[in-house]
């Protein structure tokens, strides 16, 4: 989502700003602009579309030294969610030629601030949320305040979720910086200082990081930062010394970080899992930490892919465990007033760390007493610093928008508090627990196998890519992957999918089968095959194009599906045990190729945010 930098007492500051903002291209985003002070007076450069543009946009002005002979600029990519997509609307916005502002986030009060700065002479030149600020600052200024105060008098006024920077040409070597849920970074210099929306986006800069924490404001200057918590007490705010790990993030041959990603699920599965799993077969996830001292429930709340991880947890938790598990969507859990009734923890999934619905969640959790716990990618997020507990999947950067190896490294996460809990409460037999648990040890080589069913996924994605609709099946533990498979295909191929449970289609959906209407069913034999086959059936005789995509056994028995994938042979007991894993990757692969064909944009699919930082 939305992506800040700004820097501060370096030459070429509109450049190295620039290269911050390719940082976070990954994240989703629909315009992009910089401003930058040369002189005493303001330099906005603003586009429509993608960073190029902008880039292309600077490069045509390159003889104009106003641009780029500068030591502080900030700039933006802007993921809209007040006013359309346009080149008014991207940030930075501007009062009076005087103030800049970019900002991350939304400020819930902005009509009734924008018809009183309205009432008081200030006029808008966009239809955001975000340009109350820029001119709440040069009201403020105006009034004889130097930034910081001005700064604290807009956050007096303002409500809502952001993390925003702002410039005066009154004090053209000062950031003001302010963060409340969105997250903001700051960068330490030798001979400047820099801000970020994540440590990655300065990480050219510097390797020296203080992450705000919530309510926090400050001011930027060259040599010096000072930081307030909301209380406008003076913090000094840890200094983190963050690894050149995002360095070089490549491509590394593959078309797409997607195919990439889904491609080293065989090498970084193995990290998930070593974290956790000692000497072969002892899982050291401290359940006592999780909130189970004793037997109670859990919830678990996440949103999207992670959302469908948090219901294969459910079915697992219960199933190996005993315990019951409550899931529920980020979203939904703060404003619903839940009942926590016998609940000692919740547990929030989020790959970033930094996805507001979940923080929000995780949040609420803490009000209502709960333990809080987390699973993350991103170690230092937002959620990983506020969760009592954290567990890493540890599978390095994701940058493909479309999660994947986020997801199955959430799964490998979670089935292990599943065994881990089955364990501490006898739920199953010793032996019994450590068998499943050497399932972990076979599944990096058999994600590899699944991987090799690649040239088949792509004959069915070529017969596919022209459905207007697509359904997907599956049951028990292949439910979930029935949603993410839908989920997936629909984020980059842009075509209307649905994931439905098998024996489900019956009570309504069935009613959208028409002909050639793909129905793709994931389904290993567990002895409940037959039911799941003749939900396939049912759709195949109403005219549907059936693919399944099972094992020997179910194939044989469903001899009728027009597309029929054999997945490789596995034990019995892990197929049927570790079937989302399996099956993640054919679902990811179908997805991923379908939108090959339609030369979508796989990385970066319209409308979407990698990091959803706004409620
Ligand atoms: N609410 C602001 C806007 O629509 C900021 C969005 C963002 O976080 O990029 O311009």
């Amino acid at each position: 989502m939305c992506g800040v930098v700004a820097v501060l007492g370096r030459e070429n500051a509109s450049k190295l700003v620039i290269e911050g903002l390719k940082k976070l291209e990954y994240r989703g985003y629909d315009s992009a602009g910089i401003a930058s002070i040369f002189q005493g007076s303001l330099q906005t450069i603003k586009s429509e579309g993608k960073l190029i543009k902008l880039i292309d946009k600077l490069e045509n002005l390159s003889s104009d030294k106003s641009y780029f002979d500068t030591s502080i600029a900030l700039g933006h990519t802007r993921w809209a969610t007040h006013g359309n997509i346009s080149v008014e609307n991207a940030h930075p916005l501007i009062s009076e030629n005087k103030v800049a502002v970019v900002h991350n986030g939304i400020i819930e009060n902005y009509l009734a601030l924008k018809e009183q700065l309205i009432a008081e002479g200030y006029s808008f030149q966009s239809k955001t949320d975000t340009e109350v600020l820029p001119h709440l600052f040069s009201k403020y200024l105006k009034l004889g305040n130097n930034l910081l105060e001005a700064g604290r008098l807009v956050l007096n006024e303002i409500k809502g979720a952001f993390a925003f920077v702002a410039v005066s040409t009154d004090f053209p070597d000062q950031l003001f910086i302010s963060r409340n849920s969105s997250p903001l970074a700051i960068g330490l210099g030798e001979d400047g200082n820099f801000v970020g929306s994540d440590a990655h986006s300065i990480d050219h800069l510097t390797k020296r990081i203080i992450y705000l924490e919530d309510g926090d404001h400050g001011l930027v200057e060259t040599k010096n930062i000072q930081i307030f918590d909301k209380n406008t007490n003076k913090v000094d705010r840890k200094i983190i010394n963050i690894q050149a790990e995002f360095g070089l993030i490549t491509k590394a041959g593959y078309s797409h970080f997607m195919e990439k990603e889904i491609f080293e699920q065989p090498s970084v599965i193995p990290q998930t899992i070593s974290n956790y799993l000692k000497e072969d077969s002892k899982i050291i996830i401290d359940i006592d930490k999780l909130g189970f001292e004793k037997k109670g429930s859990l919830v678990i709340c996440a949103a999207g892919t992670s959302y469908y991880a948090a219901m294969v947890g459910k079915y697992w938790i219960e199933q190996i465990a005993n315990i019951p598990v409550i899931i529920d969507l980020a979203s939904e859990f703060r404003y619903r007033n839940p009942s926590i009734y016998g609940q000692n923890s919740i547990l929030v999934i989020s790959q970033s760390g930094e996805s507001l619905d979940t923080l929000m969640a995780l949040r609420h959790g803490k009000t209502l007493g709960l333990k809080t716990n987390a699973i993350v990618n991103v170690e230092g997020s937002t959620i990983d610093r506020e969760a009592d507990y954290s567990l890493y999947t540890k599978v390095g950067p994701e940058v493909g928008v479309a999660s994947t190896k986020s997801f199955t490294s959430q799964l490998s996460v979670l089935f292990m508090i599943a065994l881990a809990l089955g364990k501490k409460f006898n739920e199953m037999n010793l032996q019994e627990i450590n068998e499943k648990t050497q399932y972990l040890n076979m599944l990096p080589t058999a994600i590899a196998r699944m991987l090799e069913i690649e040239e088949e996924i792509k004959l069915i994605a070529n017969k596919i890519k022209n459905a207007k609709n697509m359904i997907f099946l599956g049951r028990g533990l292949l439910y979930p992957l029935a949603l993410e498979g839908a989920l997936k295909l629909k984020e980059i191929s842009y075509i209307h999918a649905e994931g439905f449970a098998a024996g489900e289609m019956k009570h309504g959906p069935i009613a959208l089968i028409e002909d050639d209407v793909p129905v793709i069913m994931f389904l290993v034999s567990d002895g409940n095959e037959d039911k799941s086959i003749s939900n396939l059936q049912e759709a195949h005789s109403r005219g549907a194009n059936t693919i399944l995509i099972s094992d020997k056994k179910c194939i044989e028995k469903a001899d009728f599906a027009h597309l029929k994938l054999e997945i490789p042979e596995f034990e019995s007991g892990f197929k049927s045990l570790l079937s989302p894993l399996l099956m993640s990757i054919p679902a990811q692969l179908l997805a991923y190729h379908v939108a090959k064909e339609r030369g979508t944009d796989v990385d970066q699919p319209r409308n979407l945010a990698k990091s959803v930082t706004v409620e």
